[in-house]
């Protein structure tokens, strides 16, 4: 059974979709997706060989080969041309891994339709790489699982427009505001806080002083929402 977690980043897989699954570690979401009928086939990519050979193994427990292509490599490298890729799924890293995974291979880019990325932590650099590079937000959930808060953001080819607090804060998430939502900007605003105290004892350079004041910014944009 998947995690609540993938269940949801599969959730956003198109019907008949070509999934690359980069950092796929187990490969359980490319099988989940292959098994449910909702990916035709997929590429599980890794760049470690130790997650790399559980993904190998898996599809063969799971019987899969015929529809599931393990590849070691660094990121995007795994998708080659030819391979018609129209979904990748990246999962379970901090923002600035995904989005430099992104960036370090464009061309494997082409012809991919959509892109469902789940990450751990900074989810404001995705959101600003989508802006730079004409993706757009389709749709974003946050969700609450063995008590650690993730992001999903589901990005389509198009231009979108985000103010300073969307890019933060997540367009679709702001405006839903879930209670989980609120409680993960809840605790945020109070860590703030209590960095911004001990700013304050500290010796106020102007360094200290402008990290003082972006604080204060930001505990009264987000605290307002
Ligand atoms: N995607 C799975 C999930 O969400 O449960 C596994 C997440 S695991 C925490 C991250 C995986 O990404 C690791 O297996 C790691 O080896 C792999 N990884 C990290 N950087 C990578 C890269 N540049 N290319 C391919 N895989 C990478």
């Amino acid at each position: 059974k998947l995690s609540k977690r993938l269940e949801t980043v599969a959730k956003f897989v198109p019907q008949d979709a070509i999934v690359a699954d980069i950092g796929s570690d187990h490969a359980y979401l490319p099988c989940y997706l292959v098994h449910n009928n909702i990916a035709k086939s997929a590429i599980a990519g890794e760049v470690v060989k130790g997650p790399y050979d559980s993904a190998c193994h898996e599809v063969q427990k799971e019987q899969l080969t015929n529809k599931i292509t393990v590849r070691l490599a660094d990121g995007l490298a795994a998708i080659q041309p030819g391979d018609e890729v129209t979904a990748i799924t990246i999962a379970g890293m901090g923002g600035p891994l995904i989005t430099s995974i992104l960036e370090k291979h464009p061309l494997a880019l082409e012809g991919v339709e959509r892109l469902i990325l789940q990450p751990n932590i900074h989810a404001k650099v995705i959101r600003e790489w989508a802006l730079q590079n004409s993706w757009k937000i389709i749709d974003e959930v946050i969700l609450l699982e063995d008590e650690k808060i993730y992001e999903i953001l589901v990005l389509e080819r198009g231009e979108m427009n985000l103010s300073e607090l969307e890019k933060l804060l997540g367009p679709v998430l702001k405006q839903q505001h879930s209670d989980v939502f609120h409680s993960k900007w809840t605790r945020e605003v109070e860590q703030w806080g209590h960095v911004r105290e001990a700013l304050q004892k500290a010796e106020q350079t102007p360094e200290i002083l402008a990290k003082s004041d972006e604080l204060a910014n930001l505990i009264e944009a987000v605290g307002e929402v």
